[in-house]
């Protein structure tokens, strides 16, 4: 490890100080109980690619009805996974993969849409170890979301406020609070 790789780590948040999930390094099999399963893949990451295949060749292979969804992003599928969750009949499983953020937020839809977390089963590719662990941060001043934020300390970027990135993280909202460490800008 070089010098600066050490300077990096001081400032991140211990693994142990927060309840963000930890994602094992192999997809979890799926619920064979599924009367029906809607995997659902975002981004363009190969591993999550491959752990979508893996879950569709098993449901093809128990001979369950399946859907797919996928997006580049979150943001642009949460719509059609409210409608499908919404207009699903009782034994779906919903499956999701890609990057973290965006699994999060998939399963905050799906769970806001009203399923049960039995019924989702979720998997993150592990960031990488360089790679800064990208979060959405909900402002608790505006109570508005910052997507993708990689750093402790962050600016609202719709209310100005000076943001102290909080360790907790809120399944509900899929961020993680950001607390006022300055007010914001007043007009
Ligand atoms: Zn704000």
């Amino acid at each position: 490890m070089s010098a600066s790789d050490r300077g990096t780590t001081r400032h991140q948040i211990p693994g142990a100080s927060t309840n963000l999930p930890r994602w094992p390094a192999d997809p979890p099999p799926i619920d064979e109980r599924g009367a029906s399963f809607l995997v659902i893949t975002v981004g363009t990451d190969t591993q999550a690619a491959e752990t979508a295949e893996r879950w569709l060749a098993r449901i093809a292979e128990l001979r369950r009805p399946c859907e797919r969804l996928s997006a580049a992003r979150a943001e642009d599928i949460v719509p059609a996974v409210a409608h499908a969750i919404d207009t699903a009949f009782v034994g779906l499983r919903v499956l999701v993969t890609g990057p973290e953020r965006d699994v999060l937020m998939i399963r905050s839809a799906v769970l806001a849409a009203g399923a049960v977390s039995a019924e989702v089963c979720c998997h993150a590719a592990p960031p990488g170890g360089h790679e800064p662990r990208a979060m959405n941060i909900w402002c608790v001043a505006c109570r508005r979301q910052n997507a993708g934020v990689t750093a402790h300390l962050t600016t609202c970027r719709h209310c100005g406020a000076a943001l102290a990135v909080h360790a907790h993280f809120s399944p509900r909202y899929a961020a993680r609070l950001g607390a006022v460490s300055a007010p914001p800008n007043m007009p």
